[in-house]
């Protein structure tokens, strides 16, 4: 009998054997590696059953879906397309409802609609949605001495020792959690939420309602033009409604990515192993390393993949990273997403890029603001301040632009809901204004004014 979702199943023997055997030596291979950031569950077993109930399940998405965000990012490694990928630093359970989903997804959609218009390319839009549970840490325990919250799909953020505690229930809930929301996000999708013309609507009000709305109004009003003309010609294209969106998470937590492995026929009419639990998936900055578990499952995959590099990395790591994820040359196969932080992207991207490029290999180059500006505010609050975000993406741009090559795309944590978490930006949000709305249960993420307003500001860097 199939389990129901909040079930666990004692696996059937032989159960967790469901591939050819030459797939099932290389999981084998990747599984013994060395994993950091894992939890320690209390009942091993337990994890096991919960991962065998998974295999038995739908999956979140499709091999086909995964083949159309690889011809996209294909595009992107090409230059003929941009990159925006954006939402929760983590999702949570409890967050995951309507008006939080739709406004998350609301302010990836204004941000793309600017930055469509600016780069006259078509953008590329990922969520970091539906799936976005996983987190590592850099401490085994947080200030209160209690273990560290590891994200949903592990433990409860509650500060009490026995919510810390690792359940692999909570991997059945990610999975039901991450289905709901993606069932809203493929609705919106679309509906009329993805609609351009309602879209740039909600950034016409961002332009009147924001300090720094003068600055935009002009660049808003060529946009309104620009859809005034589409509409004159009779251009309905439905293109003009409906958008394609795609999930992605961190592929950080194993048990929970080998159950949602699936073998399944590439357009090529190859079957090929693909992640199913998102369309594309990424591995952070503290699981990367080069003989660890999480890099040798990736390389197994057919999934788009993306991996994060923060400014220790070298040129030559750089190339090894690439040649390992993108061994059969794909376009835009791997998304390189630098997290240098805005005082070391000028001086440590430029060799990276040049190497990697000198490879032969097409990745698309991303650029993560967030990740290597992050501090501790004097009242505690971990925090990023806009200018630094702004920076590093300056950074970035300069850097390609420098080399000739192109500027890819934007990794950004951002949510639609109004929260104090990033320092300044038009609203000025300043160390005492933290507290008013500091909501994360993990990272800073920009508010949708910042996120506007700074798809505002790269618009006016990819036109200058
Ligand atoms: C993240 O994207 O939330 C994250 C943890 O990033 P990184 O691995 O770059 O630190
Ligand atoms: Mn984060």
């Amino acid at each position: 009998m199939n389990p129901t979702i909040g079930d666990i199943t004692d696996p059937q023997p032989g159960a967790l054997a469901r591939f050819p055997d030459d797939i099932e030596a290389h999981l084998a291979d990747a599984a013994a590696r060395p994993a950091d950031q894992q939890p320690a569950w209390p009942d091993p077993d337990r994890a096991a059953a919960a991962r065998n109930t998974l295999t038995q399940l739908p999956p979140l998405v499709l091999a086909g879906e995964v083949d159309r965000l690889q011809q996209r990012l294909s595009q992107v490694a090409q230059g003929q397309a941009f990159l925006l990928q954006a939402g929760d630093c983590a999702e949570t359970f409890e967050g995951n409802t309507e008006s939080h989903v739709s406004a998350n997804i609301r302010t990836l959609l204004q941000m793309a609609v600017v930055l469509t218009y600016a780069a006259s390319l078509p953008v590329v839009k990922i969520g970091r949605i539906a799936g976005q549970y996983a987190k590592p840490r850099s401490n085994a325990t947080d200030a209160l001495g209690l273990a560290v919250y590891r994200g949903d799909i592990v433990n409860s953020l509650e500060p009490t020792p026995g919510a810390r505690v690792p359940d692999p229930s909570r991997m059945l809930r990610a999975y039901a959690n991450s289905a709901a929301s993606l069932n809203l996000v493929r609705a919106l999708a679309g509906s009329g939420l993805a609609d351009l013309g309602r879209v740039h609507e909600w950034n016409r009000d961002f332009v009147r309602d924001s300090p720094a709305g003068e600055r935009y109004e002009a660049m808003a009003k060529e946009i309104d033009r620009g859809l005034a003309f589409m509409s004159a010609c009779g251009a309905d294209h439905n293109a003009l409604h409906t958008t394609e969106i795609y999930t992605s998470h961190e592929a950080l937590l194993l048990e929970y990515e080998q159950g949602l492995l699936r073998r399944a026929p590439a357009a090529s009419g190859e079957p090929r192993l693909y992640g199913l639990s998102s369309h594309m998936l990424w591995i952070g900055e503290r699981t990367r390393r080069p003989d660890g578990a999480h890099i040798a499952l990736a390389a197994l995959l057919a999934n788009p993949i993306g991996l994060k590099l923060g400014p220790a990395t070298s040129p030559e790591q750089a190339v090894e990273y690439v040649e390992r994820l993108d061994a059969d040359n794909v376009p835009g196969r791997l998304t390189l997403i630098s997290r240098m932080g805005r005082d070391r992207v000028r001086d440590v991207l430029p060799a990276i890029v040049q190497k990697v490029e000198a490879s032969g290999h097409r990745v698309v180059w991303q650029c993560d603001p967030m990740h290597g500006n992050t501090y501790e505010a004097a009242s505690g609050y971990k925090t990023r301040r806009f200018e630094d975000i702004l920076d590093e993406v300056k950074g970035f741009f300069e850097v390609h632009r420098a080399l000739g090559t192109h500027p890819g795309g934007l990794h950004i944590e951002l949510t639609g809901d109004s929260v104090t978490e990033c320092l300044g930006g038009a609203e000025e949000i300043d160390e005492q204004a933290l507290a008013l709305r500091y909501e994360t249960s993990c990272d800073p993420r920009l508010n949708p004014g910042q996120s506007v307003e700074l798809a505002f500001l790269v618009a006016e860097m990819l036109r200058s």
